[in-house]
């Protein structure tokens, strides 16, 4: 069957694959984008494996980087452009669950398919566009269907992050798990332990954002996936994720912003020390945590209705706008209007649009030194512009200091 390789990141790689070919070896591209470009989704990168081994990559692309030369890949700088190249291989025991004891590297492309998670990840195509399907990934496709390629029991059992992927594809292609892959999966949650955390976070923060969550938390209640989650035990992950597609409903491409704080949200995590304590355990960012404690705080101000011009001034723009986004996802226009109004009525949006620094108050009050009371006159001089008690001008401001300079 041909594949038409139509788009510009395949067309860009062809050249590498035919350069491949012509010292002897085959190249194909593989994974994800077989998959998408078949689903007509845009894809997201391109991965090329090959015969060749990773020293005969080397010689025939003289520029390249050793990322992961042990696992078989090399980064070749070829015409301008790098490209990700893979050399066929098997994986065998994985006594730890996560990463195999030893890779082995062959010339056989259908050995190579042998390690791949899902059948829909496991088709090849050549420079020519012609498609290999050893695993009836194209048929899987077509019926709509995430199945584990081989024996489904023993591909979690080597690396349990393939059960968070296959919920994950689920979320994001609106996939049903066939039974038996979705029998394994329930049996080796608890497996989840011996994957790090990170590995993990990633595959739920694209499976948060996925337009089919909906239809995919009951794979995800039903295999009880969260029972090895970070306090699983006290805090409810199927209703925060339940709250979060409720209240996002099929919208594509949300950001972690936004969803992790639904899911906190929706599971009732309400003080800022416990929701910090869990984002932390999910190792996120402390600039994502800190976003996320604002946009509950924000929320919460919204649903109160005790938003007014001085507590919005103290939200990060970034907040701010996802704010905007999530109210324009649950339709909530008119309150994004009233928040817009406030913000466009502020006069200044950070302290340094102020008209007066601390350098000017001290010369002003003919002070030598700073000092505590410099922060404290700037703390008073931003509250009056911001409630309009004062106008941001640095006469007006300087003549306020003087005025109350004794009081
Ligand atoms: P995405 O669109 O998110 O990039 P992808 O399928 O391309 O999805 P990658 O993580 O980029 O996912 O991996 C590329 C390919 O490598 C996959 O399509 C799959 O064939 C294989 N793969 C990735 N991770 C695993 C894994 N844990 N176990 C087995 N095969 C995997
Ligand atoms: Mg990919």
């Amino acid at each position: 069957m041909q594949i038409s390789l139509q788009d510009p990141l395949f067309q860009a790689s062809i050249p590498v694959l035919n350069k491949i070919e012509s010292h002897g070896y085959e190249a194909y591209f593989v994974g994800g984008a077989i998959r998408d470009v078949l689903l007509e989704k845009t894809i997201g990168d391109i991965d090329i494996a090959t015969s060749a081994f990773p020293q005969e990559i080397q010689t025939i692309f003289p520029k390249h980087f050793d990322v992961g030369i042990e696992h078989g890949t090399i980064v070749v700088l070829y015409q301008g452009n790098s490209y990700e190249i893979t050399t066929f291989r098997t994986e065998s025991t994985y006594s730890d669950y996560r990463r195999p004891d030893h890779v082995e590297f062959v010339r056989n492309l259908k050995l190579d398919t042998l390690r791949r998670d899902f059948t829909i990840n496991a088709m090849a195509v050549d420079a020519k566009g012609e498609l290999y399907d050893f695993h009836g990934g194209y048929q899987d496709l077509e019926d709509k269907l995430l199945r584990a390629v081989g024996l489904p029991l023993e591909r979690f059992q080597e690396d349990a992050l393939r059960i968070m992927r296959g919920i994950r594809f689920a979320s994001q292609l609106g996939f049903q798990l066939e039974e038996q892959t979705f029998e394994a999966m329930s049996q080796l949650a608890s497996n989840f332990s011996k994957i790090s955390i990170e590995r993990i976070r990633i595959e739920l923060e694209k499976m948060m954002a996925g337009s089919y969550l909906s239809q995919t938390i009951p794979f995800f209640k039903n295999a009880k996936l969260e029972k090895s989650f970070p306090q699983a035990n006290q805090f409810d992950y199927v209703q925060g994720l339940s709250y979060l597609s409720h209240q996002t409903r099929g919208h594509q491409g949300l950001s972690p912003l936004i969803t992790w704080s639904l899911l906190l949200k929706g599971m009732e995590i309400n003080d800022e020390k416990t929701q910090r304590r869990l984002m932390k355990q999910w190792t996120l960012s402390n600039r994502l945590m800190d976003q996320v404690v604002a946009f509950l705080k924000l929320n919460h101000e919204i649903i109160q209705q005790t938003l007014t011009i001085e507590t919005i001034y103290d939200y990060d723009q970034v907040v701010i706008d996802h704010m905007y986004n999530y109210l324009e996802i649950t339709n909530q226009m008119a309150t994004k209007n009233e928040m817009e109004e406030l913000i466009n009525n502020l006069p200044i949006r950070k302290r340094q649009e102020l008209a007066v620094n601390g350098k000017q108050i001290m010369q002003v009050l003919k002070m030598e030194k700073g000092g505590p009371v410099i922060g404290q006159l700037l703390d008073q001089i931003e509250a009056k512009v911001i409630r309009k008690e004062l106008v941001n001008q640095t006469d007006a401001i300087i003549n306020w200091l003087k005025n109350n300079k004794n009081s």
